[in-house]
């Protein structure tokens, strides 16, 4: 017997747990049965929307703490010496829905969020360090292409190809996807990338553009296209269990953050364009910087929560960072918040896990789920010493600009293309085997479905990649395999 008495949501003592209330043993139900009714309408009521990519996935609370000094560069006081910053990760692949299987090839979501002294700073990363497409009027478009299609509710690898092959700047991704990282071992097992490009301020006001890398301490383990098919099978929630088993277990997995930082004018002269989301900047121009460490010890008590209700926004930003011109970030900016206020409410940021750990003075009043009680005055300007903006305090990064409006790609630089830095990956980072591995991902991947005309383009796509890689694809598809 429990110590605990069962109540309603309303903390009164129920008589029941068992027996509806009824006329009689045999009799009908009684409408005044409120507990049994809050049971049943709660329920129905149980399940969110769930995210629109990104929808299954898991993470852990931890802490983020610097160990090396790049005050010269950043005034962002949790990325200073020896701060040390409560944060909460979650880890999610792309295109399958909340229940399916964690071992499905697909880029994983990597999404940090930081309760820093000045404000919850979000880096809403990948664990690849690029992107399929480098302008926001595609995404929506590119998801809907790698989720179901409309008759059949099925997934659809033609689909997928049509797409990749009509938009060669996805190809230094697919690379990558096909390549052994498109499976990681486990969360713990894979990088995070903040892909975008950011900015630093430091005390002297000078911008930098930076990328951020968390490498994994536990080193980087992947899981052949076999051992992933069976485990999707065996196990759809392997990663999630891994994660939470570890940390029960004390295991706690760690990362190491470096980042790439490139002056401001670097920016307008490089050889790339650095804001180009489907580029990476080669670690020979522009070389890692160790941060500090990244510690996940903290398993969620509730999984709701704290982790489906766990909202990331790339607009988190702190003093001292802030975004870049890339088109992709700052449409995500809009596109987050969006998402957020759609599936949780427009008071999502007082749901615990997002509630900033420092006081908050924020002119939003009222709305669904309001928690956080408002202060008079409530409007600003004011004559009541109510808060007041602080520029120098907020430190928000600026850059110019200038040009007619237009709507149009990205300015072509000396080395922009869409291939190179795909064929440098097969041919100057892969080995042999792992090559060898590509190649046979994309042949098992392309034979599940893809038809002409989209296959002859698959086949151009990867001789644009590298000559050898497409021979190969080529000669593999067409002898089944
Ligand atoms: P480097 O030789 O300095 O870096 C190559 C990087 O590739 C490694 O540091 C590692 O990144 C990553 N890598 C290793 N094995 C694999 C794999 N099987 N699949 C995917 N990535 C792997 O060369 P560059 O910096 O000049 O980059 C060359 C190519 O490497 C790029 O075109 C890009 O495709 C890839 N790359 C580059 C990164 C960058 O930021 N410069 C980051 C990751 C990949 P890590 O140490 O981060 O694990």
């Amino acid at each position: 017997m429990s110590d605990k008495y069962a109540t309603t949501d309303a903390g009164a003592p129920v008589p029941s747990v068992e027996h509806s209330l009824t006329v009689g043993s045999d009799g009908p139900i009684l409408l005044q049965d409120h507990y049994l009714i809050e049971q049943m309408a709660n329920f129905n009521r149980e399940r969110i929307p769930e995210r629109q990519p990104h929808a299954k996935g898991g993470g852990a609370f931890g802490q983020f703490e610097v160990t090396h000094d790049l005050s010269a560069y950043t005034k962002a006081a949790f990325l200073q010496p020896g701060a040390k910053t409560e944060m909460v990760a979650r880890f999610s692949t792309v295109a399958g829905e909340r229940g399916s299987p964690d071992t499905w090839r697909d880029p994983r979501g990597f999404s940090l969020k930081f309760y820093t002294s000045e404000g919850n700073f979000d880096m809403v990363g990948n664990n690849t360090p690029v992107f399929f497409i480098r302008d926001p009027m595609k995404f929506q478009n590119f998801i809907r292409s790698q989720k179901r299609m409309a008759a059949n509710n099925l997934r659809d690898h033609h689909m997928q190809w049509d797409f990749w092959t009509l938009s060669p700047e996805s190809a230094h991704q697919v690379t990558w996807l096909m390549g052994d990282r498109g499976i990681p071992k486990t969360w713990r097992h894979m990088n995070g990338y903040s892909s975008h490009t950011y900015s630093w301020l430091n005390d002297k006001d000078e911008l930098f553009w930076v990328k951020y890398h968390f490498k994994t301490d536990q080193g980087i383990e992947f899981l052949t296209q076999d051992e992933g098919d069976k485990l999707a099978g065996e196990d759809g929630d392997y990663h999630q269990r891994d994660l939470f088993t570890a940390i029960e277990d004390g295991n706690f997995p760690s990362w190491t953050l470096h980042v790439q930082i490139m002056p401001f004018e670097d920016a307008k002269t490089y050889r790339y364009n650095p804001f180009d989301l489907t580029k990476v900047w080669p670690h020979s121009d522009y070389p890692l910087h160790e941060v500090g460490k990244m510690t996940l010890n903290r398993n969620v008590v509730d999984y709701h929560t704290q982790m489906e209700q766990a909202a990331f926004e790339p607009n988190n930003i702190v003093p001292g960072t802030g975004l870049s011109p890339d088109k992709m970030l700052l449409a995500r900016g809009f596109s987050y918040a969006d998402a957020h206020r759609h599936r949780l409410g427009v008071n999502y940021k007082q749901i615990p896990v997002n509630e900033p750990h420092v006081e908050v003075n924020a002119y939003s009043k009222d709305g669904a789920m309001r928690i956080r009680n408002a202060t008079d005055p409530v409007y600003t300007p004011n004559s009541m010493g109510g808060p007041e903006a602080d520029p120098r305090r907020a430190s928000e990064v600026h850059w110019a600009s200038d040009g007619d409006m237009v709507r149009s790609a990205y300015a072509l630089r000396q080395d922009d293309d869409d291939w190179g830095q795909a064929g440098t990956l097969v041919r100057e980072v892969l080995d042999d085997e792992a090559r060898d591995r590509l190649a046979n991902n994309i042949i098992g991947h392309v034979l599940d479905g893809v038809k002409e005309p989209v296959l002859s383009r698959v086949f151009e796509y990867w001789k644009n990649v590298d000559p050898d890689l497409g021979k190969k694809v080529e000669e593999g598809v067409r002898a089944g395999g």
